[in-house]
């Protein structure tokens, strides 16, 4: 058993170790890379790091496990999510899983850097699975250091705080704190490594099972393992779908279709792109999860990628995130076939999936435009014009449709002086607009005035609830740098700052538009701003 912790500190934390308890375990205690059959987790031991500062930690995550800001803010805390010291009811493991890379069969990857502490029960009986990132090697580390850098760290705590906030579906991001070790990674893949500081994050979910972890099971024709691992799942994170059975279990699938497009149309809603869409960065109850050379429109173009390592293929930019989720569901069908054992339901549930997309899709971008409801006679073009006409120039996305909210009727009259005048601030050449330009967005605007008068909604009342769909402070891709930059100094002031501003996403901040601002130019080839890697 693991060395419990001398500070009583802590103890509201009550765990139930569910998975480690109803699943088998790899029997060699041992921590050496290796292949693991017939188990669903190996039990490893966090590695211990010789200077933990916190840098900073969410108190929404702190109260949904009731911890109290002293608790939060006590050595104690950052020694434990540091990965030096374990509580008594701990049982670190880190997960056994496959997936398909870029498209390929990459057979076992596992938790190669993350190891999950316990399972939570909180004071409202939710359960809530405890994850390091970057605290050392596991079984399934592969050829790589089981740790994470300071600037990879800071944009996966950040983020996943953000998008919560956006009302995303998204892993949690308890804390953050530097190891005091310094970790060498090559950026850019292109030979110049460098030592950079180490961190450590705790990520907090439900559960951090993903369709790899079923992938790997069914690879492997580990048949009656698989079966348990998805009876498992059903009943510990869909119980309401009841008993397994094989009406349940298409049932499952057909729900996981569900929550996966409702999370993608949500990435496209605000502008996020992923970057790294495998299947083993894909959670089975739908959330984001993996942050890693994720990024945000700025321009709007749909074929914008984050990740260098994507940068020809664009397997995963914006627009084809809807694709890869329907693909990725498909590897996943394959690999619960051997149980399930039906093929018509899953054929079923992947086709409602493309039916589930397109209606989302419609209702998501009419709300963004402030429509009642979609009118397929009319909206179809309407929206499929806006998308043209927003990647004509360079447009930004969240600006523009903050701005398009603002747009009242007399401003859209094409006798106003410059119907588009209301507009500028998203350009971002707004002097050099092309004549061509001009004329369609002007005309984008009648035929837009005129179906907004079918609604007879008054202005204030659809720019508010635009304002609830179209958010104003994202974490813009040069923002994290900036943080990040500063943070690597040992200033973790704008770590704060932005967890702060990230909180109210929606609102009117106005002692923050500085935050809401274009990407300035000197961000627009700046690694870490525009361009990242799978390196962190
Ligand atoms: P990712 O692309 O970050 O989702 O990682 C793919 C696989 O590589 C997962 O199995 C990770 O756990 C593993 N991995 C990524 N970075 C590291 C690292 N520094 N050390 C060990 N494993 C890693
Ligand atoms: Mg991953």
């Amino acid at each position: 058993m693991n060395t419990m912790l001398s500070a009583r500190s802590l103890d509201s934390l009550r765990f139930d170790n569910n998975f480690v308890r109803q699943l088998p375990a790899d029997p060699q205690p041992e921590n050496y890379r290796r292949q693991v059959q017939n188990a669903c987790y190996s039990r490893v031991t966090p590695t211990k790091v010789s200077n933990p500062k916190l840098v900073a930690y969410s108190k929404e995550v702190a109260e949904l496990l009731n911890l109290s800001q002293k608790e939060c803010e006590s050595s104690t805390f950052t020694e434990l999510f540091a990965g030096n010291s374990l509580l008594e009811d701990m049982d670190p493991f880190a997960m056994c899983y496959g997936g398909h890379q870029f498209g390929s069969w990459a057979g076992q990857l596992g938790d190669g850097r993350a190891i999950n502490l316990g399972e939570i029960i909180n004071n409202q009986d939710q359960r809530w699975m405890l994850q390091l990132k970057g605290a050392g090697p596991t079984p399934y580390s592969r050829s790589a250091d089981g740790l994470a850098v300071l600037r990879s760290s800071i944009r996966e705590f950040l983020c996943s705080e953000a998008m919560h906030h956006l009302g995303i579906p998204t892993s949690r991001a308890l804390s953050i704190v530097t190891t005091g070790e310094l970790v060498l990674r090559d950026m850019f893949y292109d030979g110049h490594p460098k030592d950079e500081p180490g961190a450590v994050v705790c990520r907090v979910s439900p559960s951090f099972t993903r369709f790899g972890n079923f992938e790997i099971l069914s690879a492997r024709n580990e048949t009656d393992l698989l079966k348990k691992l998805i009876d498992y799942t059903i009943q510990t994170d869909f119980p309401h779908l009841g008993t397994p059975s094989a009406e349940v279990y298409t049932a499952w699938f057909k729900e996981v279709c569900r929550t996966t497009v409702e999370m993608i149309l949500h990435w496209m809603r605000v502008g996020f792109v992923h970057g790294v869409m495998n299947t083993d960065n894909m959670s089975i109850l739908g959330l984001t999860i993996d942050y890693g050379p994720y990024g945000w429109l700025e321009g709007y173009d749909a074929n914008w990628t984050p990740n260098t390592t994507d940068a020809q293929g664009k397997r995963y930019s914006f627009s084809n995130q809807p694709h890869i989720g329907q693909w990725n569901l498909l590897q996943l069908a394959n690999a619960i076939y051997p149980v399930v054992q039906q093929k018509e339901p899953l054929q079923e549930a992947l086709a409602m999936y493309n039916d589930l997309f397109q209606k989302g899709w419609n209702r998501m971008m009419a709300e963004k435009i402030g429509l009642a409801t979609f009118n397929h006679n009319s909206d179809d073009t309407i929206i499929g014009d806006l998308i043209d006409i927003l990647q004509l120039v360079e447009t930004d996305m969240t600006i523009f449709f903050r701005k398009l909210a603002d747009i009242s009727d007399t401003d859209m009259d094409t006798a106003s002086a410059d119907p588009l005048a209301p507009l500028l601030d998203a350009y971002y050449a707004p002097d050099t607009l092309p004549d061509g330009y001009r004329e369609k967005m002007t005309n984008w605007l009648q035929s837009y005035k005129m179906r907004r008068a079918q609604d007879n909604l008054p202005q204030s009342v659809r720019r508010e609830k635009m304002n609830r769909v179209n958010p104003k402070y994202v974490l813009r891709n040069y923002l994290a740098q900036l943080a990040i930059d500063k943070a690597e100094t040992g200033d973790y002031s704008m770590v704060g700052e932005l967890l702060e501003l990230l909180r109210a996403p929606y609102d009117e901040q106005p002692e923050n538009e500085n935050y809401a601002v274009k990407r300035p130019e000197w961000a627009r080839n700046r690694a870490g701003c525009s361009m990242l890697s799978c390196s962190s």
